[in-house]
């Protein structure tokens, strides 16, 4: 049996410990003692206290019973037990910690003193597949509050018809006045059928790439009917014009009912509002610009008005009976050369 002599002073400073062992190791020198008589100053650290000792040489399992320090389950201890102490060791202990490895839906917990992720999940038993994705990595510490989560990546493939876009021709007609355009007939899309890897973490997608793409129909073309024609007859008589527009005409009168109270019976232009005069959305036919308005006859773009925007006239007749009983119609607008 060993005669042991230990002392055991937590939070000691081990400086003052510094001289004896300093003393000590002079003796031993100039006595020339084995090493293996001479004493030695190891210190325990454990996460509650920190544990002082001089000893004979000894194993790290050895002092830690001197110091009725106990191991439980889960609990490390660096050196290892079986370690040979020697003079300054330093013996760290540490206890065990829950960590929470979560996988889907499923946490286990493992108590254990073990720091790094991948050991943990082999003492935790969790078989990771080659794609699975573990946070942090598995050669990184546990993080601080003890979490380690295995994030299950899959793959699966799906299948997606996908719309090709038509394209638009455009055919010259010369029966449709030049200007006006026709769908001679609609387009329709082709159909591509995609297939596309797609990645899963957890079941849910991250991310898809396309794996093959095939053609099942050709899409149509749209056709569209350009007029070319620059001439028509109107009551025996042949209007040359440069292009045709199709508008909504409403009508008018130089009258207070039609211009307002305050009106002066003169347009926009300083023309007398009458017959031939065609009030005009600049935009879509300058003023000054001589037309011929199917079944009105001939006038001039000479007014305006705030509701007649875009494919919109306004044509003005002599009297208020004439405007009413124009109405409004879809007309067509020959713009003259
Ligand atoms: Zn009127």
């Amino acid at each position: 049996m060993q005669n042991w002599r230990f002392s055991q002073l937590d939070k000691t400073p081990f400086i003052k410990y510094v001289p004896l062992a300093v003393v000590l190791l002079a003796v031993g020198s100039c006595a020339g003692l084995v090493v293996t008589n001479s004493r030695q100053n190891v210190v325990i650290s454990a996460p509650d206290r920190e544990v002082y000792l001089t000893i004979r040489p000894s194993t790290v399992k050895d002092v830690l019973n001197q110091a009725e320090i106990s191991l439980g389950p889960g609990d490390s201890v660096y050196p290892s037990l079986d370690t040979q102490t020697k003079d300054g060791m330093r013996i760290t202990v540490e206890r065990a910690k829950p960590v929470f490895v979560i996988s889907g839906d499923r946490i286990s917990t493992v108590f254990t003193s073990e720091r790094n992720v991948g050991k943990v999940l082999e003492l935790a038993k969790v078989s990771l597949a080659a794609e699975d994705k573990v946070v942090p990595g598995i050669d990184q510490e546990v993080p601080p509050d003890g979490t380690i989560r295995v994030v299950k990546v899959t793959y699966g493939e799906v299948t997606v018809d996908e719309k090709l876009p038509f394209d638009t021709e455009k055919r010259e007609d010369s029966s449709l006045e030049a200007g006006l355009v026709r769908v001679y007939r609609e387009g329709t899309p082709g159909i591509v059928r995609v297939t596309y890897t797609v990645k899963y973490e957890d079941g849910k997608e991250v991310s898809r790439q396309e794996k093959s793409r095939v053609k099942v129909k050709d899409p149509t073309p749209r056709i569209l009917l350009v007029g070319t024609k620059r001439e028509v007859s109107r009551g025996g008589q042949n209007i040359r014009f440069e292009r045709a527009l199709e508008v909504m005409a409403t009508a008018y009168c130089p009258c207070s009912k039609c211009c307002g109270p305050y009106a002066n019976g003169y347009t926009h232009t300083g023309v007398p509002a009458k017959r031939g005069v065609i009030a005009v959305d600049p935009k879509v036919i300058p003023l000054g610009t001589r037309v011929y308005v199917d079944g009105y006859g001939f006038g001039v773009a000479a007014d305006t008005g705030s509701a007649i925007k875009g494919q919109r006239i306004d044509v003005c007749f002599d009297t208020h009976e004439e405007a009413l009983a124009w109405g409004k119609r879809k007309v067509k607008v020959f713009i003259l050369r």
